[in-house]
């Protein structure tokens, strides 16, 4: 994405657009698999931008409250991931061993929602999915 439609998405979310704000819903953009902060921290440092960790911190916050930004809690794991919001659905595969997290795109649980619904009468407003696991990498490891 370019650099203007960040700045496009900043204002229109009522966020003055500043170069570490930008820098940093571009570095999330890029980004594959969701990062911790201090991830995102190393990542502005090789840009030559300076930021504090605790700045970097606050500003994904403000980028999730804003919904520019997704805030992932993992469960047994403390550090709060942060991935770019492309506005869809998505599960994890976490590893337990190395907390790689991988997204899959697949979502098993949309046609059981439905069936859900017409049993229980509920209004589904959405559900969570994580799936853990050991990764190639750490099944290797433990082999060994
Ligand atoms: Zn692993
Ligand atoms: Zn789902």
């Amino acid at each position: 994405m370019k650099q203007d439609n960040f700045d496009e998405l900043l204002r229109r979310s009522g966020l003055k657009n500043t170069k570490t704000r930008s820098a940093i819903l571009e570095i999330l953009e890029k980004s594959e698999q969701p990062v911790t902060a201090e991830q995102v921290f190393l990542e502005l440092k090789n840009k030559q931008i300076s930021a504090n960790l605790s700045t970097v911190y606050r500003t994904l916050e403000t980028l999730a409250e804003k919904m520019l930004a997704k805030k992932l809690n993992i469960s047994g794991d403390s550090r709060a991931m942060f991935e770019y919001n492309r506005l869809v659905h998505r599960h994890y595969l976490v590893c337990l061993e190395c907390k790689k997290i991988i997204p899959i795109d697949f979502c098993p649980i949309k046609n059981y929602e439905k069936t859900l619904e017409e049993k229980t009468k509920f209004k589904i407003a959405g559900h969570k999915l994580d799936v853990y696991g050991y990764c190639p990498d750490c099944q290797n490891k433990i082999q060994e």
